[in-house]
C-alpha cells in the first residue's frame, strides 16, 4: 500500500515514509492510494475480537511495510493499559435509542489519545523501517487538546524530544494545568504572548528557519509534526468506526449489512474523514452528519458547495471546533475530484489568494450523498447538555452536545430511522465550567470548584487524571513573545 500526495498524485511514498514525514514535499497531505475492502464474513469477524484485535485488522491493511510485530507491539502499548474501563472506544446506547460513541477514556479525556496514544510507536517503528537513525524533535502549536494529547503520547519515547506551544491567552485554565504539570524527561512546554494565530503562525516559521534547521541536521535531529494533516495520526480513528460497528453487531442491536449514521463534532476534519474511509472500505455506513459550532464553514460548505474562510472567527464553548480552516478537507476533495491533483491545487490556490473556493455541482452531488452538514450555537448547545442530562441521564461535553443537537436536525429534516451513533470527543469534566452552567445557570469560574459541583449534581466519578492534576506540581512556566520561539526550541534542545 502506497500514499500519494494531494497535490502530486505521481508522487508516492510507503506508510513509514508518509507517516514520518507528515506532510509531502509540495504542501499536499498523503491519501492511500486506494482503499482496501473489507469482506462481509471480516466485517462478522470483527465482532468476536477485542479493540486490539480490530486495530490489527485494520491496520495490517495500511501499514505493509510494517511486520506484523511491529504493528502488534505499537497497538498493545497504545491501547492495552491506558483507556479506563477497559474498552478504549466504549458504545453507550441512550434510553431513546439513540447511541454514543465514547471516545475520551485516554490519559488526556479527549478523543486525541486514539491516535497520539499509537502515533508515537508508529514513528519509532517508522524509523527503523527506512533506516532513519537521530532524533526527533516533535514542534506542536495547540489551542488546547491536541498539546496535552500528543505530551502524554511522546513522553518519554526514546529518540524523539517534544515541545509544545501554547497561546498564554487562549486555552482553558483545566487544559493550561494539563500542559503546565506534564510529566516526562523529553518535554517541554512554553506559553506564547498573544493568540493561537500567533503560536501557529510561530512553529510554522521554525519548520522554516533555516539556522534552526542547519544547527539540528549538525546534531542529526529531524523535526516532525503531530497534529492531525499526518496519516499516522488519521489512520487509528479509522478503526473505531469498525469497531463501533462490531459491537452494534455483536450486541445484536443491527443486522449484517444495516445501514447505520455517524454524528461527529467537527472541526479539522480529521475524525469524520477516518469514517469517511470506513466507508469506503466497505463499512455499511449511511450518512455522516458534519456538526460545526457557530464557526459553521464546513455547514455551509456541504449545503452550497462554497467554501468560504472569510468570516468572523468567533470563541465558543466548544474550542476544539474553532476553526475555519479545516485542514483535512483537503483530502476529502481530492477523492471527491477523483484524484485529480491540478484540480485540488487550483482549489487551494483559490484559498490561499481569496479565502475562498467553489466546487462544481457534480463534487457538490458526491459530496452532500455522504454528508449532512449542520450547526449549532452555544445558547442551544447548552440547552443540549441541560436537555439530554434531564431526558436521557447522560451527560454531555459542549462538543459532543453540538453534534447531539445537529443529529436532531438531520433526522427532523430527513425522517432518516437508520440506527444513529453520536461520536462523543471529550469527558464532560474537561469542560466543567460551561457543562455546571448548563444545568445549574450559574457561572462558576474556578475549574476545581466547577469539578465538584458537577460531580455532587451527576454523581458520575470525576476521571482520574483530571482529578489528579490538583496535586500535581508545575513544571513549566515559561512564557515568550512569538521572536523568541526559535531560541526557546534551541534552549531545550541543549
Ligand atoms: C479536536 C477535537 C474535535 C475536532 O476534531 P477534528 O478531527 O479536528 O474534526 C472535536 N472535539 C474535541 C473535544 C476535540 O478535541
Amino acid at each position: 500500500m502506497n500514499y500519494i500526495s494531494t497535490r502530486n498524485a505521481a508522487r508516492s511514498v510507503g506508510a513509514s515514509q508518509a507517516i514520518l514525514q507528515g506532510i509531502s514535499e509540495e504542501g499536499g497531505l498523503f491519501v492511500p492510494e486506494r482503499l482496501p475492502r473489507l469482506t462481509p464474513e471480516e466485517l462478522v469477524a470483527l465482532g468476536h475480537m477485542d479493540y486490539i484485535g480490530r486495530a490489527e485488522t485494520i491496520l495490517s491493511h495500511f501499514l505493509t511495510d510494517f511486520t506484523p510485530a511491529q504493528r502488534t507491539s505499537a497497538i498493545r502499548a497504545a491501547y492495552e493499559n491506558n483507556f479506563e474501563g477497559g474498552h478504549p472506544a466504549a458504545l453507550k446506547k441512550l434510553p431513546s435509542g439513540r447511541y454514543v460513541l465514547e471516545l475520551f477514556r485516554g490519559p488526556t479525556c479527549a478523543f486525541k489519545d486514539m491516535a497520539l496514544q499509537l502515533l508515537p510507536g508508529l514513528m519509532a517503528h517508522a524509523a527503523d523501517n527506512v533506516g532513519r537513525g537521530g532524533e526527533t524533535l516533535i514542534l506542536t502549536a495547540t489551542s488546547g487538546d491536541t498539546g496535552k494529547a500528543a505530551l502524554e503520547g511522546f513522553k518519554n519515547a526514546p529518540g524523539i524530544k517534544i515541545m509544545v506551544f501554547y497561546p498564554a491567552e487562549g486555552v482553558s485554565p483545566m487544559q493550561k494545568l494539563q500542559m503546565a504539570t506534564q510529566e516526562g524527561d523529553n518535554v517541554a512546554v512554553c506559553a506564547v504572548r498573544g493568540n493561537f494565530d500567533n503560536t501557529q503562525t510561530g512553529v510554522k516559521a521554525i519548520f522554516t528557519d533555516p539556522v534552526l534547521k542547519a544547527t539540528l541536521s549538525a546534531r542529526n535531529i529531524f523535526f516532525s509534526s503531530a497534529n492531525s494533516i499526518n496519516w499516522g495520526r488519521l489512520l487509528p480513528q479509522i478503526v473505531y468506526y469498525f469497531s463501533a460497528y462490531a459491537d452494534l453487531l455483536s450486541g445484536g442491536d443491527i443486522q449484517p449489512g444495516e445501514v447505520v449514521n455517524f454524528a461527529v463534532p467537527t472541526g479539522n476534519f480529521g475524525n469524520i474523514l477516518a469514517a469517511y474511509y470506513a466507508k469506503g472500505m466497505g463499512l455499511p455506513l449511511g450518512r455522516l452528519i458534519c456538526a460545526s459550532n457557530q464557526n459553521d464553514v464546513l455547514a455551509e460548505f456541504i449545503a452550497t458547495g462554497i467554501y468560504n474562510a472569510r468570516r468572523p472567527f468567533h470563541l465558543t464553548l466548544s474550542p476544539s471546533m474553532d476553526i475555519l480552516i479545516s485542514s483535512n478537507l483537503e483530502r476529502l476533495l481530492f477523492h471527491l475530484l477523483k484524484q485529480d491533483d491540478r484540480a485540488l491545487s487550483a482549489l487551494m490556490d483559490d484559498l490561499k489568494t481569496d479565502g475562498a473556493y467553489q466546487v462544481s455541482d457534480e463534487v457538490l452531488a458526491a459530496l452532500q450523498a455522504d454528508f449532512f452538514g449542520g450547526s449549532c450555537d452555544d445558547q442551544r448547545t447548552t440547552a443540549t447538555i441541560k436537555a439530554i442530562f434531564e431526558r436521557e441521564g447522560y451527560l454531555l461535553d459542549p462538543h459532543t452536545a453540538v453534534a447531539m443537537a445537529v443529529t436532531d436536525d438531520y433526522l427532523a429534516r430527513t425522517g432518516d430511522t437508520a440506527k444513529t451513533v453520536v461520536v462523543a470527543t471529550a469527558s464532560p469534566y474537561k469542560f466543567a465550567e460551561a457543562v455546571t452552567e448548563a444545568l445549574t445557570g450559574r457561572r462558576e469560574t474556578d475549574a476545581f470548584l466547577a469539578t465538584e459541583q458537577l460531580a455532587a449534581l451527576t454523581g458520575l466519578p470525576v476521571p482520574a487524571p483530571l482529578a489528579g492534576l490538583r496535586s500535581k506540581a508545575v513544571r513549566f512556566t515559561d512564557v515568550v513573545d512569538k521572536a523568541d520561539m526559535a531560541s526557546a526550541v534551541l534552549r531545550f534542545i541543549e
